[in-house]
């Protein structure tokens, strides 16, 4: 408890409001529903859409969810640019069919499009830079995305954010959102030395640019920016290391980018205190969990504290769970259906998934007095 809520306040008066606010949490209806209850999905195949539609219409109002994250990427056959669809590209069609069941199920459709990194997996380099080799951050480095994680885009190139902006605007567009999630997750590569553009900038900085950049354009069009929070956390001084925050300089960029971004913040394997310090810098977060059950329940329970704290002014900027399923909407929700066999980790997921919601709808009946 100290650890959560030393975050959070002065430690000096905390033990004395502690023990004010103790009677009136556990007499108090509590606070309200968590205004996230979200589920990630990759964007299906075409044969898929059919039962993701079902899952949609049936599993998700079921569990009480009310957002769902769709990553898309460059697997939607866009008009403005149809020279970055990768294979498996959703027709309009395909992506108004998940549009509908959303607006049957209630539930907020998010697209996801990974921008600055993650524009390769292994070999395979992603539409942005097949079609368009001048964006990449390092061109003609890396033969067949060897000794690297993935490639990025160089946030200087001066014609890239015309197509970026015309793919967030057609994604958003089809998907009928008001947010987009931007990804921005996992950027090894940024200002590299061999960038004529960023090989001299400090990557802080130019990370903070980019992040301003999109939401600027969002924001034009009345937009929420949602990310992930991992190149905002620094990997040293939190103890979370060079994955689930930054070890490559990004993390000031907290410092230096709009405060109407919702956070991300992605935790498999332990659950550091790091959505309150997303809050206490004055963002909204949500925390995403994976594959373990008690790590999603102890982020819930984390969300769950903070949310209970008098503190009017950064509780309510925790905004809820994303549950995440890495490893292919089918699998995952064939997992969930009950089907075998399926990949451990899908069936982990979805595991992970019946008991994180069980445990928000048992949270809020509870909240609202067993109705
Ligand atoms: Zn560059």
């Amino acid at each position: 408890m100290k650890t959560k809520f030393g975050m959070l306040a002065n430690a000096a008066v905390m033990p004395i409001l502690l023990y004010l606010a103790a009677p009136a949490i556990a007499l108090s209806p509590g606070p309200p529903t968590l205004p996230v209850r979200g589920l990630y999905l990759g964007a299906p195949k075409s044969s898929e859409v059919p039962l993701v539609v079902s899952f949609i219409r049936d599993a998700l109002p079921k569990e009480g969810v009310n957002t769902l994250v769709m990553e898309f990427d460059y697997r939607y056959q866009y008009t403005s640019h149809p020279e970055v669809v990768d294979s498996d590209a959703l027709s309009t069609s395909d992506v108004k069919a998940i549009v509908a069941a959303c607006h049957a199920a209630n539930v907020r459709l998010i697209p996801l499009v990974n921008l600055l990194g993650h524009q390769s997996w292994a070999a395979q380099t992603f539409g942005l830079l097949r079609a368009h080799p001048e964006f990449d951050e390092t061109p003609k480095k890396y033969p067949n995305n060897q000794g690297i994680y993935c490639r990025s885009y160089c946030p200087l190139n001066p014609d890239v954010h015309k197509v970026v902006f015309d793919l967030i605007d057609e994604l958003a567009a089809v998907c009928e959102a008001d947010a987009v999630h931007v990804g921005m997750d996992e950027v090894f590569i940024l200002a590299d030395p061999d960038c004529p553009r960023c090989g001299t900038r400090n990557r802080g900085e130019l990370f903070a640019q980019e992040v301003r950049t999109l939401h600027d354009h969002l924001a034009e069009t009345h937009r929420e920016m949602w990310m992930w929070g991992d190149r905002l956390l620094d990997g040293s001084v939190t103890g979370v290391g060079e994955w689930e925050g930054s070890q490559n300089g990004t993390a000031w960029a907290i410092n230096m980018v709009p405060r109407d971004i919702v956070i991300c913040d992605w935790h498999y394997d332990s659950t550091p205190p790091t959505a309150a310090y997303f809050a206490v810098q004055g963002f909204r977060v949500v925390y995403a969990p994976w594959r373990k059950a008690d790590v999603a329940l102890a982020e819930l329970d984390q969300m769950r504290s903070v949310r209970a704290h008098p503190d009017a002014v950064t509780a309510p900027r925790m905004l809820g769970m994303l549950q995440t399923t890495w490893g292919g909407a089918s699998d995952f929700i064939k997992a969930y259906n009950g089907d075998r066999p399926v990949p451990a980790e899908s069936a982990e997921a979805a595991a992970t998934f019946r008991a994180l919601f069980g445990s928000i709808r048992a949270m809020q009946a509870s909240q609202s007095g067993g109705q």
